[in-house]
Parts: structure tokens; C-alpha cells; sequence
């Protein structure tokens, strides 16, 4: 169904809803960037639909809410183990149609990637609905519409602010009422997808080995400084590490906690015996340059990468991941003459 509701109407629907589920929304932080004066847009939960940021893309995505940086997986005594708690109440989440569409692939490696599920993660996405935000026009660096990501079937309900009044298309029919009794009055709703990007991204169909060595990787090996500021906003990287910490001296109390990595970081890579597989940049921006746009291709079917563009705005250095996919399929037709 779908309604038209004014300001007063939709932050009622929310009140509504806030009844029954925390929502997990992208929010203006003001003067809490990277530095100083300067904002940025990250997940919180939210009481308002006012306190919604509705018409820039995050910084940062919605991921924290299904694979924190950092979350207690047990803790454990000599001889007793006990799962760490989390809070299981329901929760929507706001969207765009490129997160929609990153949430995809998240199910796909924790949900969908051999014989176990994922037991940390689904009891998390198992709380979790999701609900879209309409974009009537393209975000700074994104390319979601080369990479097919752009539309999103899989929401609850949909949220187009414009002229005053905030469209919704609501798809479950547990949620109707809260904007069906806020509501101005029904219409056909169709929610705003992106259609052309200022960026456009040319992808390899296949890659030769050769490229695994090619010099077009060393100029990341200069400029790179392995932040991993690039994975850590990336809706769609999925590693996380496993640390121990020790509440007594003989290390035999204490929790285990899995934490957010980085295929760009010191470390990523550091296997027994000291060897470490990707130790200069430049190899470390192949693997994730290829893991992006070719090898999950290659398993499953469809890009990793959504083309959110967020790695491209936060990087530090300037090193354009849409640019690196181009100069990734420029060189491969040159190898191919
Ligand atoms: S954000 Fe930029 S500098 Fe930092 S690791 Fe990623 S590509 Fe390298
Ligand atoms: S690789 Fe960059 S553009 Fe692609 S989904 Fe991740 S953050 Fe977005």
C-alpha cells in the first residue's frame, strides 16, 4: 500500500513503530568528523524521523548492526563456557538501495557460503528488517547503477521525502497501520531509484594470471599508506578477526571476541612461521581490487562490490577505487591486444 504523509504524520508512523522495534538509521553527526569542523553521517539509532539523514549517502554503513567492529562471543572459565548476550529486540533498518543490495552479499558469505551458517550473524540479521531510502539522485563517488545495484526489491517499506510530504510504499502488512492511520492519504507509490551516476565503472569478464604480478599494481605500493579506512566503511567486507582477552594471569579466564579486519592492514596476512602472503600494498589492493570485482564472480555468480563509492570518499590518499577498476580493465584488454 502507499500513502502520502506530512512531517507530523511520519514522525508519528515512527512513533508508532518505535512500539515494537529500535530503528537503526543514518544520522548527521555534526563536528564529529575525522577532523576538526567537519561532520559525518554514521548509523544510530534514532527516536524521530527529523533526526534521519535523508538525502546524503553515510560515511559509514549500516553494517556495525549485523557485524559490529567488535562483539563477545563467549566467556569462558577453566572449565565453563557462557555465550555472550546481545540485545535481541527487533530492529529496522533505514537503507539505500546499494546497502539493500550489500545485505545480499553479506548473507551470501556469513548465510550461504558452505555446509554452517554463521551463528554470530544470523541470530543477529534474523532481528533485523529492512526498510528503503528512495534516491532521486546520484551520491558523490557512487556507480551502483554500472554495478546493477541501484534497485532493491527486498524492503518492508520505502521512504521518498519530497515537496514536504514523505511518500511510503509499505510491503508487510504487520507495518501498514502505523502509516495507514498517519496518513494524509493513500496513493500509488513508487519508490526513486538512481538511474545515471557521474561515475562509470568498465569491469573485466576475465583476468589473466598474469595480472596477479603486473606493474599497474605498484603504484598502490607508493601511494596506499594501509589505513583500511576503505574496508572499514565498505557495506560488503565481511573478514573479521578472533582476539582473547584474559581477565586473570594464568589466562584461563576471559572472553573471546571476533573483530572487524582489514585485507589492507599490517597483519591481514601474517601466517605461522612468520611468512606474511601480501606484504607491500600494491598486492594487498590486487587481492581486494579482484575479490570486489572478479573472484566472488567467480563463486557466486554476481560482484561483490555494489558501488556504494564510500571507499572512494574516505580514502585518505585520494586512490580511487573506481578509477582502479577502470585501469584494472584498460590493462587486461592490453594484455589481451
Ligand atoms: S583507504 Fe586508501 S590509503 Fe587507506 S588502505 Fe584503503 S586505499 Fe589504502
Ligand atoms: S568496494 Fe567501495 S564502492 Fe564497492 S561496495 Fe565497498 S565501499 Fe562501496
Amino acid at each position: 500500500m502507499g500513502y502520502v504523509l506530512s512531517n507530523e504524520g511520519i514522525n508519528k508512523a515512527f512513533e508508532a513503530l518505535r512500539k515494537e522495534y529500535r530503528i537503526f538509521a543514518p544520522v548527521l553527526k555534526v563536528g564529529e568528523g575525522r577532523f576538526k569542523d567537519t561532520d559525518v553521517i554514521r548509523y544510530d539509532f534514532v527516536d524521530s524521523y527529523d533526526e534521519v539523514e535523508m538525502d546524503k549517502r553515510s560515511d559509514f554503513s549500516y553494517k556495525d548492526i549485523v557485524t559490529p567492529l567488535s562483539e563477545s562471543m563467549f566467556f569462558f572459565t577453566e572449565d565453563q563456557i557462557r555465550e555472550a548476550n546481545f540485545d535481541a529486540s527487533p530492529v529496522i533498518v533505514l537503507m539505500r538501495a546499494c546497502d539493500i543490495n550489500a545485505v545480499e552479499r553479506l548473507d551470501q558469505i556469513f548465510l550461504a557460503n558452505g555446509e554452517h551458517n554463521d551463528y554470530y550473524y544470523e541470530r543477529r540479521r534474523e532481528v533485523i528488517k529492512f526498510a528503503l531510502i528512495g534516491c532521486g539522485k546520484t551520491c558523490e563517488d557512487g556507480f551502483c547503477v554500472d554495478m546493477g545495484s541501484n534497485k532493491a526489491e527486498d524492503y518492508v517499506f520505502s521512504l521518498d521525502p519530497k515537496d514536504g510530504k514523505v511518500y511510503v510504499n509499505v510491503k508487510e502488512d504487520d507495518l501498514d497501520a502505523a502509516f495507514a492511520d498517519n496518513s494524509e492519504s493513500s496513493a500509488d507509490v513508487v519508490p526513486q531509484f538512481v538511474t545515471e551516476n557521474e561515475v562509470h565503472v568498465e569491469r573485466p569478464e576475465e583476468v589473466p594470471l598474469t595480472l596477479f604480478k603486473d606493474e599497474m599494481w605498484d603504484e598502490y605500493s607508493k601511494r596506499c599508506i594501509n589505513c583500511g579506512r576503505c574496508n572499514f566503511v565498505c557495506p560488503t567486507c565481511s573478514c573479521f578477526t578472533i582476539q582473547d582477552l584474559f581477565f586473570t594471569d594464568n589466562g584461563k579466564v576471559g572472553e573471546r571476541r571476533r573483530v572487524n579486519a582489514s585485507c589492507m592492514v599490517d597483519g591481514y596476512t601474517d601466517v605461522a612461521g612468520g611468512l606474511v602472503q601480501r606484504r607491500s600494498n600494491g598486492e594487498r589492493m590486487r587481492f581486494k581490487v579482484l575479490h570486489k570485482v572478479y573472484d566472488f564472480r567467480k563463486i557466486f555468480g554476481y560482484d561483490m562490490c555494489v558501488g556504494c563509492g564510500r571507499c572512494d570518499t574516505v580514502c585518505p590518499e585520494y586512490i580511487s577505487f573506481s578509477n582502479c577498476i577502470n585501469k584494472l580493465n584498460a590493462r587486461v584488454k592490453e594484455l589481451e591486444g
